[in-house]
């Protein structure tokens, strides 16, 4: 049964290392497999539509993402690496690692990045917007960088939409 794991906040060192590469052996280790699911289980309830395992004080190279929209799949993806960023535009951010804030970050609009499945598989994903950047916030989040680094007007979520994008952690991309 996959458990709802703590969710560690700017701060906590974990989120400041560069996370390490994992080992394509260690994928099927059911304590990986555990992991992958309690990481579903701990987005989902927060609720959010990326985790990485950092943030779960795990300093791995992967994360889950499921932005609940009708034409993409929940994702796992291992070892990620950039091969596309395009069209830089600004949109607003949060993180649940820093509860009720949000801010404007310069993000690519247009990403493709390419992995490993939780099988092993090799996968790339290649998607737009809130998709867009969320592959980027999470892949971030495994070199130990927060967007509140680059954000500008850093501020706590006040209107509906920003509480939207802090609660749900980037929810809505404008
Ligand atoms: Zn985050």
């Amino acid at each position: 049964m996959p458990y709802i794991r703590e969710i560690i906040q700017d701060g906590h060192p974990t989120l400041r290392k560069v996370a390490k590469k994992v080992d394509p052996k260690e994928i099927s280790d059911p304590l990986f497999q555990q992991l992958i699911d309690d990481m579903f289980e701990t987005m989902y309830a927060a609720p959010g539509v990326g985790l990485a395992a950092p943030q779960v004080n795990v300093s791995k190279r992967f994360f889950v993402m499921d932005i609940q929209d009708d034409e993409t799949e929940p994702a796992v993806v291992i070892n990620p690496k950039i091969e596309l960023a395009e069209e830089e535009i600004e949109m607003t951010e949060g993180c649940l690692s820093v509860p009720g804030y949000v801010g404007e970050i310069a993000r690519f609009n247009h990403v493709a990045v390419s992995g490993l499945d939780r099988n092993g598989q090799k996968i790339r994903l290649e998607g737009r917007g809130l998709f867009a950047q969320c592959l980027q916030h999470e892949i971030d989040h495994l070199n130990g960088v927060l967007y509140i680094d680059r954000a500008q007007n850093l501020r706590k979520a006040e209107t509906e939409e920003e509480q939207a994008i802090a609660d749900a952690a980037q929810a809505q991309a404008y």
